[in-house]
């Protein structure tokens, strides 16, 4: 019903990104119009979040990090709406840099304390203490381990997966004693024989299928570069099998200049964007953010916060 009334409305936000004046454009979608909400796995209570809108007011949050510097357009049918949230209120908050809309779910997002737990190697050696988690996965070199030492401001947390016997495992880290950060092997790596590529698919696809407490998968991307082959088979793989998923753009502070032909962040942003709209039923979230500015830090923790709170609730 929502979907009837959305369509009826002005069918565009407006999106504050912080980029310089010179790249203000605004992106121009021609996707039917569909509730901006990803469907996911049948037995997970989040696929409810992404699958259920309601018309409740929307909740309003303090010093949200709203940019105010350059405007980009984003039709309503691209964005992420939570449900439970109108997107169509005036009071809509969009996180900066990224295509979701906040919820009355989005409290709490600080990390006061991180710890690693332990590296499994099989899904069923993971915690069983039934917390909530967020797996960390991208091609190797994507930047995993800074965001991961950026989200938690420790500079080396994530050497721990670094290590030698952990880099093949399932890495949890356990956030404000409440729930878990995981860090699973990053994908891609040229080296690697057949086999151990063909080990990496069973093991990692094993927890996205099994794991009953993985709220979201973070899937990295690379926005310095052109969308690559195996990041979008592997986008593709997770929308075919409805797991809940944000991507995660790093490295948006890289900028390569114009007359090399070469695309900015956002234009790859855009691009991998539109090459994957195909694999799901309606746009996952997304989010632009760099290690070395900490752009996207706060957003994608509060963007934690709201799915891993409707999960708790759910
Ligand atoms: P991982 O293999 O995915 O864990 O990647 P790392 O975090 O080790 O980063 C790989 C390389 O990319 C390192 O040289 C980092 O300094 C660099 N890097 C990571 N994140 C960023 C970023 O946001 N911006 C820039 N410019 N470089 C980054």
């Amino acid at each position: 019903m929502l979907i009837n009334q959305l369509s009826k409305l002005s069918t565009r936000l407006t999106i504050f990104i912080s980029q310089p004046s010179s790249c203000s454009r605004f992106f121009k979608l021609r996707q039917p119009l569909i509730a901006a909400i990803l469907s996911t796995a049948q037995d997970n209570p989040i696929s409810h979040f992404y699958s259920t809108l309601n018309t409740l007011p929307i909740y309003t949050h303090q010093n949200l990090p709203i940019s105010e510097e350059t405007q980009i357009e984003i039709p309503l049918e691209k964005l992420f709406v939570p449900p439970e949230t109108d997107a169509s209120s005036v009071n809509v908050r969009i996180l900066k840099d990224s295509n979701i809309v906040l919820s009355k779910f989005a409290r709490d997002p600080l990390i006061t304390e991180a710890n690693f737990v332990k590296s499994s190697v099989r899904t069923e050696d993971c915690p069983a203490d039934g917390l909530p988690e967020f797996a960390l996965v991208g091609r190797s070199n994507v930047g995993k381990s800074s965001l991961l030492n950026s989200l938690v401001r420790r500079k080396k947390l994530a050497l721990t997966s670094k290590k030698p016997g952990k880099t093949q495992c399932i890495n949890h880290f356990r956030i404000n004693d409440s729930w878990y950060l995981v860090d699973l092997p990053g994908y891609g790596f040229a080296a690697a024989p057949g086999e151990l590529k063909k080990d990496w698919n069973r093991f990692t696809k094993d927890y996205f299928l099994n794991r009953s407490t993985l709220v979201s998968v973070f899937l990295l991307i690379d926005a310095s570069i052109p969308a690559k082959k195996i990041d979008l088979e592997y986008a593709s793989w997770l929308g075919k099998n409805k797991i809940p998923m944000t991507l995660v753009f790093t490295k948006c502070d890289k900028r390569k200049r114009k007359k090399n032909g070469d695309k900015r962040p956002d234009e790859n942003v855009k691009d991998f964007e539109e090459l994957i709209s195909g694999f799901f039923e309606s746009i996952p979230p997304w989010i632009m953010t760099s290690s070395v500015t900490n752009q996207g830090r706060d957003e994608i923790l509060l963007h934690m916060a709201q799915l891993r709170n409707y999960w708790l609730k759910h």
